[in-house]
């Protein structure tokens, strides 16, 4: 069995960084951002030029922009690498394309610093416990929405069928039932095998999350001195997903947990 993607409605979300045990999204500012970037750029310079040629775009397919829900797409300009969203791209006629400013801009290397010292922290020492127990937690929930909602128009049609089967044997002229009766019936022919399809409920114990977790290797030294392709890496097995809102050059950055699971396979 392989464990299936979440859903983008599964994600949990917090908006308080502070608190580790409900977190799995942080939002960065343009402040934020900046300030990191600094950071960033003293450590840079400390630090020996590692080969330019040899760079991967850490963030490809992971930055999706909130004017049009696009993936912003990379871009180096000398030693800088942008992801780009631009209005030219768009189809005339998209509802987006009327607000959308010419070229959205977000530097790789003012997201980068915010999105590894978030990861880093969820995956201390001290927020381990808290970061596995979230993802515990957060995978119950995987396709209840959707299954709940299905089972409940299941259920109504249920209702409808019976209601109208009553009405007929209260005396009620069957032909003028036809066309609820059948419409009815097909509800529940459509909605019987979508529910059968949605998978079962995965449900994996702390240690099992606590093991997928060390399978991705250290992460905090991957993501302190990792090259950009073992971040990437690590990035992808995260489901690591950024929104970038341009008008508040803010940046919402979220990891699937159920997706961690996503290197296991269990006997079927
Ligand atoms: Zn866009």
């Amino acid at each position: 069995m392989r464990f299936r993607r979440s859903a983008p409605d599964r994600i949990v979300r917090s908006r308080t960084p502070a608190h580790p045990a409900i977190i799995s999204v942080a939002e960065f500012t343009e402040a934020q951002l900046a300030r990191r970037h600094r950071v960033n750029q003293s450590r840079v310079q400390a630090a020996p030029r590692v080969a330019r040629s040899k760079r991967a775009y850490q963030l490809r397919s992971r930055i999706r922009c909130s004017g049009c829900q696009r993936r912003m797409q990379p871009q180096a300009v000398r030693e800088v690498i942008y992801y780009r969203c631009r209005a030219r791209d768009l189809a005339p006629a998209s509802p987006a394309a009327a607000e959308h400013p010419p070229t959205v801009n977000l530097r790789e290397d003012r997201l980068v610093p915010a999105i590894d010292g978030w990861l880093a922290t969820l995956f201390d020492r001290e927020n381990l416990d808290a970061t596995v127990a979230t993802i515990v937690a957060s995978q119950h929930d995987a396709n209840d929405v959707h299954r709940e909602q299905l089972q409940q128009r299941l259920h109504a049609a249920e209702i409808s069928v019976q209601r109208h089967l009553a009405a007929i044997e209260a005396g009620v002229n069957p032909h003028s039932l036809v066309t609820a009766m059948s419409k009815a019936h097909a509800e529940k022919a459509t909605l019987e095998p979508e529910l059968q399809q949605i998978p079962k409920p995965v449900t994996l114990t702390a240690t099992e999350i606590r093991k997928l977790i060390e399978s991705l290797g250290d992460i905090r030294t991957v993501l302190r001195e990792g090259e950009p392709e073992d971040k990437e890496a690590l990035y992808r097995a995260f489901e690591l997903e950024v929104l970038y809102q341009h008008q508040h050059h803010r940046a919402t950055i979220s990891i699937s947990p159920c997706v961690v699971t996503e290197r296991v396979r269990r006997g079927t």
